[in-house]
């Protein structure tokens, strides 16, 4: 491979921020941080790829959300016969978040804790309470069967925007119908794949790039930093060749004179990947150009000008000469880039979460009513102490009083006094337990409001309740890394040793 070009504009930038950031001048918001799971020395690591969409590629979330739902609305009017009328729905694009699972059974959309307990349900955008909730939460979720689909990557947030508008819409139009959920949900599926499929949604992006993207320079010098300290880079996508050009051709070109073409930050390139099947299958790696047409398949080393498409782990490990962890890759699809990777092999991975960046600052503008939580579920705690006691001792008592029955005499304690603290006992557990009421509704009260200011619809995207939701679960078992976007590499040293905050189990809280 080719050591990169040296460029000196860049270097000055990133000399630049390096003294700033030492100098405790540029204090890194909390929405662009790096955040770690496991250690990371960045020195050990040779070897750092990126996945395109959403990864190097931070779509708009509206645009991109509306483009996808319009295409695939005008899809099941032409291929499977739902009325044109559906095309004039007027569909939030602030429903979804990643982490939602959809019952295709029962029409329904929830969202769960890391202990698969259900949180919050949603049939269409009405919230479902009462029996309808209780149900879901007598049994935790097993989700192995197709009746579920997990929403898990920014790509299928359409998909349940979608599921929840046509299952209100249906339940409008046919009131108590015979409605076949199941059927709905595939052929939503269906046709989001063929918009895929067919370039409809990828022929707009081209079109309209500047709509769906904004340039950003530190992406550029986030990438130029890493290579000057001698890191090679790669792009692992699953789009394919014309479409990935197409966009780091939009996103990179031209940022940095000495980078003119966006391949030259890159020292492999592979396209139509095929992840999750890349880290488990064997498919064979060929050469293609910017068209996709197919140039070869032979071939010894990784050529940093040629694009290549398929391919598999074994092959790329052995071909590239870098293994394990010494390889870092950062992608943004929790099964298909970070789960799936570390499963299959050993390398270190970052997970891109550009919704963070939103939810850290509404988290910070809030921290008032945060505390105030945490301080009345403190409080809770103590009254639950002390009912627990008053318990204890009303039975103790109790259970002298009665003793007392069954012996008139020879006892050394006077039996009206024991009856009135009886008495005060009761009383102050009642006073208790109206008081802990108090507090839960206040609790509920106060995380509603809060909740309310994140998605108004299922809270925040980390947690559920008091709980890590099932996204942010992830997150915490697979990625080692975790940040907004790519760029946010820019403030740290590309030799960074990232560390771990200590999680003391419960046992070692004092
Ligand atoms: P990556 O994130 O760079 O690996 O690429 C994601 C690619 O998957 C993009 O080209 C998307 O258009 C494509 N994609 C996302 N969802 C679907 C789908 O449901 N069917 C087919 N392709 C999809
Ligand atoms: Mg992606």
């Amino acid at each position: 491979m080719v050591d990169p070009p040296k460029s000196s504009r860049a270097t000055q930038a990133e000399n630049l921020l390096e003294v700033l950031r030492h100098s405790g001048v540029l204090n890194v918001d909390r929405p662009r941080q790096v955040y770690c799971n496991r250690d990371i020395n960045l020195a050990d690591i040779g070897l750092i790829g990126f996945d395109m969409d959403y990864t190097l590629a931070l779509y708009h979330r509206d645009t991109i959300e509306q483009l996808s739902i319009e295409k695939t609305l005008e899809r099941l009017v032409d291929q499977r016969g739902y009325p044109a009328e559906i095309l004039d729905l007027d569909i939030p694009t602030n429903f979804a978040i990643r982490g939602l699972v959809l019952d295709t059974l029962r029409g329904n959309i929830f969202k769960l804790d890391s202990h698969r307990h259900v949180g919050k349900v949603y049939h269409g955008f009405e919230e479902v309470t009462g029996d309808g909730l209780y149900e879901y939460r007598v049994n935790s979720m097993r989700m192995t069967t197709s009746r579920y689909a997990l929403i898990d990557t920014l790509f299928g947030l359409p998909e349940a925007e979608l599921y929840a508008a046509l299952v209100d819409y249906l339940e409008t139009t046919k009131p108590g119908g015979d409605h076949d959920w199941q059927r709905l949900y595939k052929d939503i599926r269906y046709c989001i794949d063929l918009a895929h499929r067919d370039n409809s949604i990828k022929e707009d992006i081209i079109a309209h790039t500047d709509r769906y993207l904004t340039r950003n320079v530190d992406l550029a010098l986030t990438l130029h930093k890493f290579r000057s300290a001698g890191k090679k880079l790669f792009v692992l996508t699953n789009s394919f060749a014309p479409f990935t050009d197409h966009i780091l051709s939009y996103l990179l070109d031209g940022l940095l004179p000495e980078y003119p073409r966006w391949q030259n930050y890159f020292d492999i390139t592979i396209t139509g990947s095929a992840k999750p099947a890349f880290f488990t299958d064997r498919n064979p790696f060929v050469r293609v150009d910017t068209t996709g047409a197919v140039q070869g398949e032979e071939f010894a080393q990784f050529d940093r000008n040629a694009i290549y498409q398929g391919g598999n782990l074994i092959d790329f490990e052995r071909i590239c000469g870098y293994r394990g962890n010494q390889i870092l890759f950062v992608g943004d699809h929790i099964y298909g880039d970070i789960v799936r990777s570390k499963k299959s092999s050993a390398w270190r991975t970052v997970m891109i979460v550009q919704e963070m960046e939103e939810e850290l600052r509404q988290a910070a503008a809030l921290r008032q009513e945060n505390s105030r939580m945490e301080s009345r579920e403190l409080e809770l705690q103590r009254v639950n102490e002390e009912i627990a006691f008053d318990q204890g001792l009303a039975y103790k008592v109790d259970a002298l009083l009665e003793e007392n029955d069954h012996d008139a005499d020879g006892h050394d304690f006077d039996i009206d006094q024991l009856r009135d603290a009886r008495d005060e006992i009761r009383k102050e557990r009642d006073r208790l337990r109206r008081r802990r009421r108090e507090i839960l509704d206040e609790i509920l009260m106060l995380e509603k409001t809060f909740e309310a200011q994140f998605n108004p619809y299922w809270g925040l995207l980390f947690k559920q309740g008091n709980k890590n939701s099932v996204f942010g679960e992830q997150v915490d078992a697979y990625a080692c890394l975790y940040t907004s976007r790519v760029e946010n590499f820019v403030n740290y040293s590309p030799l960074h040793y990232f560390r771990a905050p200590r999680q003391p189990m419960p046992h070692e809280r004092y």
